[in-house]
């Protein structure tokens, strides 16, 4: 049996969420609308229309390679790639694979504890293609409702070693796209799509072997079985001393397998030239319409990795959570939100940390597993920041117990009703005022001269005893710790 390392490069589609498409005014929204209802001549490919390149989307493009530290080009060009199918009517998908708007860079990914960083090759900036409906009588039928829409192309350098680094890297990607607000990134909603490429060579050896390219994996997960399915298939061939040959396989989920679909004598000659209709696009400073990368520079926002490392230093979270909650946008801006209605502490104080632990555990364990249950994202919760910040100060202060608080949680969960407003329905709020649990200690003891005498004569039953009275006359309102200070302190004054 021979060991092999496995050698995987992904190339990836993500689809920028620009208001309209690629080339034309075309909305770029509503690609689930009745088919070709969202088109006009330009993304239908009609002759003699002109394309007018989305400014839009080519300065989101290099605001992806400056997050990626890669090299923006002085000057990059639209090309064709010449191909026929039915959902291409203009026969030819305008691309910029040859000379890049966006060159190197690359992404650190950490799996379980490790990090490695994964090189690109580049990225380049196309249209995608409409799509073809297989009705059940046996036509096809076209929307070009996609035609034309903008997608980012992010080739890797050959640098991932598994099926899990090749899952971790594409959900770190999306997690950056998803920062910087420029694609939905949704792999199941096809607005993120990567074709994996994977060989095998012996430890021992510089060269590549021959690469496979898988299709069609529209998860995270897929993904991984794939890479997986693919390094045991490949390892079995080699192993049996046969030879790997150039081919695109493409993903069967249902089989958990991936099926040969053609080989390298069937690749296209694209017969690729530079766009004539299209002139060279320009970053030089001075030059006429040049893209004005110090105003791109100045549109980054923070991170997805500097949000994890400034949430762990500002709110003093543990790695995990504040991983977690940085990962996704929407989940991190709902915890600052909620901070912030907390309000009442200053930044970096011990306080706001105590509230931040507190609630990060709350997001991460109450909430998250409400989530879960129903399958819902941050962004669909009823419950608003300012109620869960109320959650928060009940519990701190010591207003409701924590098996109160989780009652309450899930009756905000549930109904969006403020926290205020469900402890004042139910009666739960706790009596914390030491002078009017006082009184009621004053009367219990009072009552019960008795088990006072055996409690001072050394009994320690008779102190639970007396609490149990002033829980019982307070309907299980007053809070425990509480009642156990003052009444020990009464107790210890009686003396
Ligand atoms: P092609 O010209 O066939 O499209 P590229 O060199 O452009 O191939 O690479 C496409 C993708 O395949 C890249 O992500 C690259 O990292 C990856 N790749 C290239 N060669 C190999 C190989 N031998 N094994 C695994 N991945 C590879
Ligand atoms: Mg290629």
């Amino acid at each position: 049996m021979q060991e092999y390392e496995a050698v995987i490069g992904l190339e990836i589609h993500a689809q920028l969420k620009t208001r309209s498409k690629m080339f034309c005014g075309s909305d770029n929204h509503s690609i689930e609308a009745d088919p070709n209802t969202n088109v006009c001549p330009v993304c239908m490919g009609f002759p003699g229309t002109l394309p007018v390149p989305n400014r839009q989307a080519i300065e989101w493009t290099m605001l992806l390679g400056m997050a990626l530290e890669a090299k923006i080009a002085e000057e990059f060009n639209f090309e064709r790639k010449n191909y026929f199918y039915p959902d291409l009517p203009k026969a030819y998908q305008i691309s910029s694979a040859t000379n890049p708007p966006v060159i190197g860079g690359g992404l650190k990914i950490d799996v379980n504890g490790a990090e490695r960083e994964i090189h690109l090759h580049h990225i380049h900036l196309e249209e995608d293609a409409g799509k073809l409906v297989h009705a059940k009588n046996g036509t096809s039928l076209v929307d070009l409702n996609r035609a034309g829409t903008p997608l980012v192309e992010m080739v890797t350098e050959p640098d991932l070693r598994s099926g899990a680094e090749a899952r971790v890297f594409m959900q770190t990607l999306r997690s950056l796209l998803r920062h910087l607000q420029i694609s939905d990134a949704n792999m199941e909603q096809g607005n993120l799509r990567c074709d994996v490429n994977i060989s095998l060579r012996k430890y021992d050896e510089k060269k590549l072997g021959a690469k496979v390219e898988v299709k069609n994996m529209n998860s995270f997960k897929m993904i991984e079985r794939a890479v997986n399915y693919e390094i045991e298939r490949q390892s079995d061939l080699l192993n049996d001393g046969k030879k790997i040959y150039q081919e695109t396989r493409g993903w069967d989920d249902s089989k958990g397998k991936t099926l040969g679909q053609r080989s390298k004598e069937e690749a296209h000659d694209y017969r690729y030239f530079p766009e004539p209709d299209i002139p060279p696009i320009t970053t030089r400073k001075g030059d006429e319409n040049a893209i004005d990368l110090e105003k791109i520079k100045s549109m980054m926002p923070e991170l997805p990795w500097e949000k994890k490392a400034r949430f762990a230093l500002e709110y003093g979270l543990n790695k995990k959570d504040a991983n977690y909650l940085a990962d996704d946008l929407d989940m991190a801006n709902y915890f600052e939100k909620t901070l912030e209605h907390i309000g009442e502490t200053a930044k970096n104080s011990e306080i706001m940390k105590n509230y931040a632990i507190r609630l990060a555990n709350w997001m991460t364990s109450e909430l998250a597993g409400k989530m879960n249950e129903i399958s819902i994202g941050i962004s669909e919760i009823k419950i608003e920041p300012e109620n869960m910040a109320e959650l928060m100060a009940s519990i701190e202060k010591g207003a409701i117990s924590g098996k109160q608080a989780k009652q309450v949680f899930a009756e905000m969960f549930k109904t969006g009703k403020s926290c205020y407003g469900i402890i004042e329905e139910r009666g739960m709020k706790q009596i914390t005022d030491t002078g009017e649990i006082g009184k009621i200690i004053d009367d219990v003891l009072e009552a019960n001269p008795k088990v006072v005498e055996d409690y001072k004569s050394g009994k320690e039953k008779a102190f639970g005893f007396l609490v149990g009275q002033v829980m019982a006359k307070t309907r299980g309102q007053a809070n425990p710790k509480a009642v156990n200070e003052t009444l020990a302190r009464k107790l210890g004054n009686s003396n």
